[in-house]
C-alpha cells in the first residue's frame, strides 16, 4: 500500500529500531512510547484492521498473537506482565490503518483505559 507508514518500515523505506522478525511478522519500538516497553507487532501482508480479515487469515493472526509470547519472554517482561492492544477505527484510537497489535509493558498499566 502506497502511503502506508508501516508498508513503508516493511520496505525499508522508512527505517525502525527492530525486536523480532519472522517470514509473515515484524515487531519494532513504537516511534512514541506509552510505556518503558511499546512494541508494534504487524503482519507482513497489509491488512487495514480487524474488520478487514478475511478467514483465510485466521492462522497469521494467531502467530501474530503468538509472538507476543516469545517477545515478551525476550525482553524479560513474561512475569512482570505486559498487555496487548489492536486499536480498530476512530472509537478505538485508530491511526494507522496497516493491523498491529501494540504490547505495552514496564509499568503498571492502569484500567480501564481512557
Ligand atoms: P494506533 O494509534 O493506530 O493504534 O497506533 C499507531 C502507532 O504507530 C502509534 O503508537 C504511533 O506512535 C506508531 N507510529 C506511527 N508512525 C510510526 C513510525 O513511523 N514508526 C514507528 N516505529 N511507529 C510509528
Ligand atoms: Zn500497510
Amino acid at each position: 500500500m502506497l502511503d502506508c507508514i508501516f508498508c513503508k518500515i516493511l520496505n525499508n523505506e522508512l527505517t525502525c529500531s527492530k525486536v523480532f522478525e519472522s517470514d509473515q511478522i515484524l515487531a519494532f519500538n513504537d516511534i512514541d512510547p506509552k510505556a518503558p516497553v511499546h512494541i508494534i507487532v504487524i503482519p507482513k501482508k497489509h491488512i487495514s484492521n480487524i474488520n478487514d480479515l478475511n478467514e483465510s487469515d485466521r492462522k497469521l493472526m494467531g502467530d501474530l498473537i503468538f509472538s507476543a509470547k516469545i517477545i515478551a519472554e525476550k525482553i524479560n517482561v513474561k512475569e512482570s506482565g505486559f498487555r496487548c492492544i489492536f486499536n480498530t477505527n476512530n472509537d478505538g484510537g485508530q491511526t494507522v490503518f496497516h493491523i498491529h497489535m501494540h504490547l505495552l509493558a514496564g509499568r503498571e498499566l492502569s484500567w480501564p483505559p481512557g
